[in-house]
């Protein structure tokens, strides 16, 4: 199939590719080249209102599709971004500014991944049952919402769009889904691989648009039963005040100011390479990435020097380039964003070890978005750069002298999304991972995934869990039904 992105990209409402009603679109770039290489819906309301028709229609039907059914949908639209890794890696590469390698390996094989996993998920899901001696027994339907929305941000654009879709459609839900106006070329070609796996018209919906404009009119819908939002704490806060006032239900992934804990006792080879990848990996743009390194003191100056060393050596290149572990910022709006982040760091003190500055390349990428990979010193808890996410590729480094201190650092902020712990000492890594505010803790690894387990953060960085049969119970509502004996 032709999976190359045109110019114009369209909506996708009841089975067919459509122009925005009002027929305006936005320009879309390549912050690689700094370019315009194509032109997004701008879509409002009345295209929301289209698609939660259509989705209205189908709803009835798809809601008692058999599970072998969906199951076998699902499969096949993961067959086809299987099928089409190639072109999928290129368009989320040019569109976000990642290494090209990066969406090859990870991005383009998750996201079928999430279809298949849910896809079998379905098949093993099962509800409650709650008998009452001889007098009764209770029996819990799991019902599918109806009608959901799914908004989701740029930097794992198909990854973390598809981590939503997959389980909503799975429970026999019908979709309106918005992706990042600033990524949505992957987006778009699934709408066609939905079209080519023969989904049924109206059960996903895709429109495209900005979040004031598409997404909050898919927030605001009266006939849009939940929100899966994956984005910024702002936003989400501002959904959160649209929807809940709606009593909507609400999935809320927000962002984080992930704490890297390191004692001496670790691992080094391990935790060097993998503190280097908890960094810096996606430019720093995983809300799961380590912004603040906290050392043991003892280990303090060995690590600064290898781990600046190690941090200097990563080439900051074009994303098409395979030698190239640094791609583009995505965005000139994000790009000075944290170029303004880190001279904020330099006022409060904060002393550049590396990096620090934009990077100009030449040719093709001369007026792209890059910047240095950056490490600060000499900052402590309560300043700006320690408590705001950057989301970039900047990180801090702080000692600590004891077990307590450290984790006074960890949680000295508003967030609490993801934590890593370094330890040989298995009692003080159990001890610590107890004690963090975070929803997600690795120990002596970074974002090793198992798909069934609970994700989300606590404190700003979020309300609710996705994974595994998380998500299936967040996309069904329980219904109890007892029968007396
Ligand atoms: P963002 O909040 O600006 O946008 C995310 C999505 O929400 C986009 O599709 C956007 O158009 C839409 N949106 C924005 N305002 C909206 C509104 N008022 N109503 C409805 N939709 C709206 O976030 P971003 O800049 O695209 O992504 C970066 C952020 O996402 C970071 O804060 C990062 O930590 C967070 N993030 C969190 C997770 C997680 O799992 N917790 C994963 C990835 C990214």
């Amino acid at each position: 199939m032709d999976l190359n992105v045109p110019y114009h990209l369209e909506n996708y409402i009841g089975g067919n590719l459509v122009a925005p009603l009002n027929g305006n679109f936005l320009d879309n770039i390549n912050p690689a080249t700094g370019q315009v290489y194509g032109q997004i819906p701008d879509s409002l309301k009345r295209d929301v209102d289209a698609a939660v028709h259509a989705a209205q229609k189908v709803f009835p039907l798809w809601s008692i599709t058999s599970v072998d059914e969906r199951f076998r949908l699902l499969n096949r639209i993961a067959d086809i971004i299987d099928a089409n890794l190639e072109e999928l890696a290129l368009a989320e590469s040019n569109d976000n500014g990642k290494p090209l390698w990066l969406s090859k390996k990870v991005d383009i094989p998750r996201a079928s991944a999430n279809f298949r996993f849910f896809a079998t998920g379905i098949m093993h899901f099962a509800s409650e049952s709650h008998a009452m001696e001889d007098k009764a027994v209770n029996y819990t339907l799991r019902q599918p919402l109806g009608i959901v929305g799914c908004i989701s941000p740029w930097n794992l654009p198909l990854y973390l769009f598809t981590w939503k879709i997959a389980p909503a459609l799975a429970a026999g839900n019908c979709v309106i889904a918005k992706p990042s106006e600033v990524t949505p070329a992957t987006a778009y070609l699934l709408s066609k691989i939905c079209i080519e796996a023969g989904l049924p018209p109206g059960v996903l919906n895709i429109v495209h648009g900005t979040g004031p404009g598409a997404g909050e009119a898919i927030v605001t819908h009266p006939d849009v039963k939940a929100i899966s939002f994956t984005g910024s704490t702002r936003a989400g806060e501002r959904i959160a005040s649209l929807a809940a006032p709606k009593f909507k239900k609400l999935s809320l992934e927000l962002g984080g100011k992930n704490p890297a804990i390191i004692f001496a006792d670790c691992n080094w080879e391990r935790m060097m390479a993998d503190t280097i990848r908890s960094s810096f990996s996606n430019q720093g743009e995983i809300c799961l990435c380590g912004s603040r390194v906290l050392i043991e003191e003892s280990i303090y100056e060995k690590f600064r020097t290898e781990f600046v060393e190690r941090t200097k050596a990563l080439t900051v290149g074009d994303p098409l380039d395979d030698s190239s572990k640094q791609g583009a910022i995505v965005s000139k709006v994000h790009y000075e964003k944290i170029l303004r982040c880190i001279e904020t760091a330099k006022k409060e003190g904060g002393k550049i070890l590396c990096g620090g500055n934009a990077v100009q390349l030449t040719g093709r990428c001369e007026n792209g978005y890059f910047i240095e990979p950056t490490v600060i010193e000499g900052l402590g808890p309560s300043c700006q750069t320690n408590r705001e996410e950057i989301f970039g590729p900047v990180v801090t480094l702080q000692a600590f002298k004891t077990e307590e201190e450290a984790l006074e650092l960890a949680n000295a902020t508003e967030y609490g999304l993801a934590a890593t712990v370094w330890t040989q000492d298995i009692s003080r890594a159990n001890r610590v991972a107890s004690k963090l505010q975070s929803g997600i803790i690795w120990v002596n690894c970074w974002l090793l995934r198992d798909l069934r387990t609970p994700f989300g953060g606590v404190k700003n960085s979020g309300v609710g869990r996705e994974g595994g049969w998380e998500a299936l119970r967040f996309f069904t509502e329980p219904k109890n039904v007892c029968v007396q004996l």
